[in-house]
């Protein structure tokens, strides 16, 4: 578990639950603790019921790494996400995009300006609440050394075989699982049947589909898939963005395409927002990127 920390991605995926789930041991989630700087109010004020998704706001974000205060990497950054909207987040890299994310999370606290989630300040929700609202699937998915079923449960530890595999059949993952050679107990990981590319991001969307979060941060993936993988993967993403908050790191254009809202950032600030068709036709950085970077994908 310790070597799946260094990534804050996974360590979100990991986090709370996941992490005891995965056979943490109080003294190493105390570690992890004593790591941040970031803790839980000591009265948290409760998040509102989200039906439908997640309200998320970002206004006049101004963000500098505590490791790099000279750089900003988010200025003045206002965003906000309407309960079950999809916003595709594009840019050049460094441009801020996870950084995003990683506000969102409360891995770090804003210099100034204020991050929401359902109207609440992520500073005074309590960070168990405010996590469990959130799921996130990263780039590079995670699998455990653990049989097919527990790679999957690891989203809700209490859900039910059942629940798990009704989740996987949404997430187009039930049909090649049953094909391994012992379906859901077949051993995956570093010791047990190795995955595609394809099937592992299944599966890390199947478990952030289990835990039903309103709020879903999307990292896609940028590794090239054959396209009946690609499809699959689409297929399992549109599943996983249904009747929730949806933000993406998009990479594919099928991906943009789909988005209620593309919003450009670079040098951490929002340069254009619209849609795929009205960025095109604007021809500024976004029809910039998209000639650069969609044209040799697969776009079906
Ligand atoms: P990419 O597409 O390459 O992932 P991005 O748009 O997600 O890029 P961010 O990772 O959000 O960009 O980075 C925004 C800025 O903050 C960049 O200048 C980056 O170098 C800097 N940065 C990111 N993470 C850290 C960190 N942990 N410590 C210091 N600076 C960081």
């Amino acid at each position: 578990v310790i070597i799946l920390v260094s990534s804050v991605a996974v360590l979100a995926e990991v986090y709370g639950d996941l992490l005891r789930a995965a056979g943490a041991t109080e003294r190493l989630m105390e570690l992890l603790r004593a790591r941040s700087p970031i803790t839980s109010p000591a009265n948290p004020k409760p998040l509102p019921p989200a039906r439908g998704g997640s309200a998320v706001a970002l206004r006049d974000v101004n963000f500098r790494y505590p490791s790099r205060p000279q750089h900003a990497a988010l200025s003045q950054l206002t965003l906000e996400v309407k309960p079950g909207e999809t916003v595709a987040l594009v840019g050049p890299s460094g441009a801020g995009k996870s950084t995003v994310f990683q506000l969102l999370l409360r891995f770090y606290d804003v210099s100034t300006g204020q991050v929401t989630v359902d109207g609440v300040s992520v500073q005074e929700a309590s960070l168990n609440d405010l996590r469990h609202r959130i799921g996130i699937v990263p780039q590079d998915s995670v699998i455990f050394s653990a049989n097919a079923m527990e790679n999957i449960r690891y989203g809700r530890p209490d859900a039910t075989d059942d629940e798990v595999m009704a989740t996987a059949k949404a997430a187009f993952a039930h049909d090649f699982i049953t094909a391994l050679p012992e379906g859901y107990a077949t051993f995956l990981g570093e010791r047990g049947v190795r995955l595609s590319g394809g099937q592992r991001q299944r599966i890390s969307i199947a478990r952030a589909m289990l835990k039903n979060p309103p709020l879903l941060l999307l990292d896609e993936a940028t590794s090239a898939l054959d396209a009946e993988s690609e499809r699959m993967v689409q297929a399992a993403l549109e599943s996983a963005m249904r009747d929730r908050t949806t933000l993406v790191i998009a990479h594919r254009l099928s991906t943009v395409q789909r988005a209620d809202r593309i919003v450009v950032l670079d040098a951490g600030q929002i340069v254009e927002q619209g849609t795929h068709a009205q960025l095109s036709a604007a021809g500024g950085l976004y029809a910039r990127l998209a000639a650069m970077q969609f044209d040799m994908q697969v776009a079906s």
